[in-house]
């Protein structure tokens, strides 16, 4: 059950506080019933990345014919019962051959030679890895002549000896196995990563139908708030939220528009606000703390939002909200409030905005995926929310190990830079020793 799932206008001054848990599947419960955008028809390269509009479906049977797997000998797999066995070789059949049935069938007794991706012989039911054969010097056998020559790798005839037996079905994939035609292949939401484009490729979609990118917002907030290329005031800081959200919005399927920064004062912070609410979503960063100055979700609450959540149990992040508003857009508009310390508005829009954003891109909300690796040190810390800790993962191979980084907290960029993951520790747990396999979540696209 998940408590609190909407809290009306008129009360949202009252917290809802979710654990994290809860607080994500009723984000995800919202972007599962979100619909896309438009479709657009790409070029195939320029669509990578991008969720697709239409399914893709197998326009032949793949393979479309019997494929050999590997380099050797098509041959009866009975012939090879009493080894070794002997047996003439009757031609060959390279990649891009296409046999022809009347010439080329392998008679008992008889072997063709075949290469990785040729189409196997009438009569052939396995192939014989060549690392299994030896030549046997023969005479010309005469039976060859009229051979067409598109079949044979010379006029001379070869006895091969096999030293291997091999089972029927063996070292080829059977005509249809991988998909029929007319199988879907691909469906629509699904992000055409490198996979999907080799299917599409294979399939000859050489354009393909994308859903547009959703537009979100961004808005920082704050008094102390400056642009990036102007030389910060001795209590100024650079506006570094709207860029770092504005990469993940990118790398999240999203078009970031960054707006204006909103200073701490209702009546500019309400127009920026609306001007927000026209996007397919809205990300402010900022004002959500319990600070005197913090004004979001006053201004929100005058707008007639809906507040799905007012906090999640999580640290960094514990002050983000989650709601949505119909004025002034006269459509819904989902947004977040995500706390302004840099560490937890990078933090929370994976943990919680980026699901929406999923959504609204056109496809189901990924999963998050965690990690299990062992910890290096141990580590001492308080109980009552779930943490996600900058950390950094290390080790070759299977063998993962992590330690927390030493950073000032949230807003330790500098720290968090040299990090690529987060370990993640539950309320309830107040020491974890050294050697103990932790979760972890990977830091995306972090070295
Ligand atoms: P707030 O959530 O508004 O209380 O801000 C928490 C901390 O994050 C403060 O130290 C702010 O100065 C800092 N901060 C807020 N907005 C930004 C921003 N856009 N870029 C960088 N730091 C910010
Ligand atoms: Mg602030």
């Amino acid at each position: 059950m998940i408590r609190g799932m909407s809290v009306a206008a008129d009360s949202a001054s009252l917290p809802v506080v979710l654990s994290f848990e809860e607080a994500r599947h009723l984000v995800e419960q919202h972007a599962s019933q979100l619909s896309s955008g438009q479709p657009e028809t790409l070029d195939l390269l320029a669509a990578s990345g991008r969720i697709l509009a239409q399914e893709v479906l197998a326009d032949r049977d793949f393979p479309p014919f019997n494929r050999a797997t590997r380099d050797g000998y098509a041959v009866r797999a009975a012939d090879l019962a009493a080894l070794p066995a002997r047996l003439e070789v009757i031609g060959e059949i390279k990649a891009g051959d296409w046999p022809d049935p009347a010439s080329s069938s392998v008679r008992h007794g008889q072997a063709i030679a075949i290469m990785t991706g040729a189409p196997l012989p009438a009569e052939a039911d396995a192939v014989v890895m060549v690392e299994h054969t030896a030549f046997v010097n023969s005479p010309v056998n005469s039976a060859l002549a009229g051979m067409p020559a598109n079949t044979l790798s010379n006029t001379s005839s070869k006895t091969v000896e096999m030293r291997r037996s091999v089972s029927a079905g063996e070292n080829f994939v059977p005509r249809g196995a991988e998909a029929r035609v007319g199988q879907i292949l691909l469906g629509r939401g699904r992000r055409l990563d490198h996979a999907a484009i080799a299917i599409a490729a294979s399939t000859g979609n050489h354009r393909v139908q994308v859903f547009r990118k959703p537009r979100v917002a961004v808005l920082s907030t704050g008094d102390e708030v400056v642009e990036i290329a102007t030389v910060p005031g001795p209590a100024q800081i650079r506006n570094s939220n709207s860029y770092s959200l504005a990469a993940q919005i990118q790398e999240a399927g999203g078009e970031a528009v960054r707006l204006a920064i909103a200073p701490d004062e209702p009546v500019r912070l309400r127009a920026l606000i609306e001007e927000g609410l026209q996007c397919d979503l809205l990300l402010l960063t900022g004002g959500v703390s319990m600070g005197k100055y913090d004004l979001v979700e006053q201004v929100l609450t005058e707008l007639a939002a809906e507040f799905y959540f007012t906090g999640a149990e999580i640290q960094p992040g514990r002050p983000v909200v989650f709601g949505s508003c119909a004025a002034p857009a006269q459509h819904k508009t989902y947004f977040f409030g995500l706390p302004g310390n840099p560490v937890s508005t990078m933090v929370t829009f994976e943990l919680l905005a980026r699901p929406i954003l999923e959504g609204l891109a056109g496809m189901p909300p990924q999963p998050l995926v965690f990690l299990r690796a062992q910890l290096k040190s141990e580590i001492k810390t308080k109980t009552g929310l779930k943490r996600f800790l900058p950390a950094i993962l290390s080790g070759e191979f299977e063998n993962a190990e992590v330690e927390l980084a030493r950073w000032q907290g949230s807003g330790d960029i500098a720290a968090l830079a040299r990090t690529n993951c987060y370990v993640v520790i539950p309320p309830d747990r107040e020491r974890i020793e050294a050697g103990e396999w932790v979760p972890l979540l990977l830091a995306r696209n972090r070295n």
